[in-house]
């Protein structure tokens, strides 16, 4: 049986997944708690990163090697950067990358020095039944978080998109960072603080790894906007709203 490891980055993320899980142990480890136990029957060890990449990396290291989890998912929130990626939208990574990693002119900028990668593929397999559970989670945003929410950050039609996640030290919070970053890789759909880094760990360790991210924001002048209260309505909501309809769908 397979033992799946969960990253949440903010803590409201967390707590409503460890609503859902009846039998959690806590375990502590380089001041993260770990907390393991069962969701419908199915193994999960989920833990709470922090913000960043290093702390996401130690965070995903320890669940690897003390928990020996088979695979990773990481949730949380992120900034749309490509045009048609909208607050309440959520982005299923195929590919991670590190936009504030530049080791040229020794290396192509982005690559990761003697990996020889700049982009790190998420899991097909795992990454394609974690985007049809978002498409049955947001069927109806109404139902997953009821009328408030719904009408206070206008979720009537909530999308999944597939492709690029880029990740950096950084909160982007300007609409000229973005559109930097957005010249710099176009095909970018989201940026966040975690994602590429545990995708590095887990391509060193050879773990599935798969990762999806609300969107909060578009990562411009208004980015800071209501974060907390997007995330307590909205992205914890649908986190738990996803992972339910993902462990449902498993055998
Ligand atoms: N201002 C926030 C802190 C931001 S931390 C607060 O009040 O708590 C941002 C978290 O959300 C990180 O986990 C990051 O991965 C993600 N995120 C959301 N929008 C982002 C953006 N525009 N740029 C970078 N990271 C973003």
């Amino acid at each position: 049986m397979s033992r799946l490891g969960l990253i949440a980055a903010l803590r409201p993320e967390l707590a409503a997944v460890l609503d859902r899980m009846p039998d959690e142990r806590r375990q502590v480890i380089a001041g993260r708690e770990y907390w393991s136990g069962h969701w419908h029957g199915h193994e999960l060890v989920a833990v709470l990163s922090r913000i960043g990449k290093v702390a996401a990396a130690t965070t995903a290291t320890a669940l690897i090697e003390r928990f020996a989890v088979d695979q990773v998912v990481f949730t949380g929130v992120a900034g749309g950067l490509a045009p048609g990626v909208a607050v309440g939208d959520v982005v299923v990574a195929s590919e991670l990358l590190q936009h504030d990693l530049d080791v040229s002119p020794l290396f192509p900028r982005y690559e990761v020095p003697l990996i020889g990668l700049s982009r790190f593929s998420a899991d097909a397999t795992l990454s394609q039944a974690l985007a049809s559970a978002c498409r049955s989670a947001l069927v109806s945003p109404l139902e997953t978080l009821g009328r408030e929410a719904t009408v206070e950050f206008n979720l009537h039609t909530p999308r999944v998109h597939q492709g690029l996640i880029v990740s950096g030290d950084r909160f982007v919070a300007t609409s000229a960072e973005s559109r930097v970053l957005r010249d710099a890789l176009p095909d970018a759909l989201a940026v966040e603080m975690e994602g590429a880094a545990v995708a590095q760990v887990c391509h060193d360790y050879g773990v599935p790894f798969a990762a999806l991210r609300t969107i909060s924001d578009r990562a411009d002048d208004a980015a800071h906007v209501d974060f907390q209260r997007f995330i307590d309505q909205v992205a914890s909501r649908y986190s738990a709203a996803v992972l339910e309809a993902y462990f449902s769908s498993l055998a």
